[in-house]
């Protein structure tokens, strides 16, 4: 499906939501892609991606932005404290801020830098043993410990059960944020962007729908 084709079905998820046009970011999720597709939505003129790992990162994108300064990368996926720093020089946002030890590490890390990039703590609304986040009871707890330490909280992302209605883990998520005053909402992939715009999502990171699908998922 074309980048346009999405935008077209972003707006349209909008305008039935009753909400404005532009309130929702499109991160196009180009993790194992090649170089070629993830060439040609930067000449479609798309600028926001999204990477499940610093290192594949870190080995494309420095080369991309010679060509396009103005691209931005988010990352998705687990980070590992011992990459903290790589992450902070690579991304212009982290979703995946999912435990104290991480926390404390990009604070000092923000502090000795001078800058930060906009952080989202993940959620792990299924409560499944092997995927990563803080727990929904353990949220609002970690929210107020991430803000004692001075970092630029955004909001919160999730990644719901693959066989469970992925509605009731956006509005869990929601009214995470919304308790805690947070705006901002990472949710929603290739198969339920729309569900998730519907729920309040103002970020929502869609891979195989634009690129085509993974030849090596993870
Ligand atoms: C791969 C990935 C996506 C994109 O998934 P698609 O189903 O290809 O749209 C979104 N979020 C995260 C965290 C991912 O790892």
């Amino acid at each position: 499906m074309s980048l346009t084709e999405i935008q077209t079905r972003i707006d349209k998820a909008c305008a039935e939501a009753g909400r404005a046009r532009g309130s929702v970011e499109l991160i196009a999720v180009s993790k194992v892609q090649p170089d070629e597709r993830v060439a040609a939505v930067l000449a479609e003129g798309h600028r926001l991606f999204g990477e499940n790992r610093v290192q594949e990162a870190a080995g494309k994108w420095p080369r991309f932005r010679k060509d396009y300064p103005d691209a931005r990368v988010h990352l998705i996926g687990p980070l590992q404290s011992n990459k903290a720093r790589q992450a902070m020089e690579l991304f212009e946002a982290i979703h995946s801020l999912d435990r104290p030890k991480l926390a404390t590490t990009l604070a000092r890390l923000a502090q000795e830098m001078g800058a930060c990039p906009d952080l989202f703590i993940q959620v792990n609304t299924g409560e499944e043993e092997q995927k990563a986040g803080v727990l929904p009871a353990e949220a609002d707890a970690f929210v107020a410990e991430v803000r004692a330490l001075d970092l630029p909280l955004k909001g919160l992302m999730c990644i719901p059960p693959v066989d469970e209605e992925p509605s009731l883990h956006f509005a869990l998520l929601a009214k995470i944020a919304e308790r805690n005053g947070l705006s901002g909402l990472s949710m929603g992939m290739s198969g339920d962007f729309e569900r998730a715009i519907a729920l309040g999502a103002t970020h929502v990171r869609v891979g195989s729908a634009i690129f085509g699908d993974r030849v090596t998922g993870h």
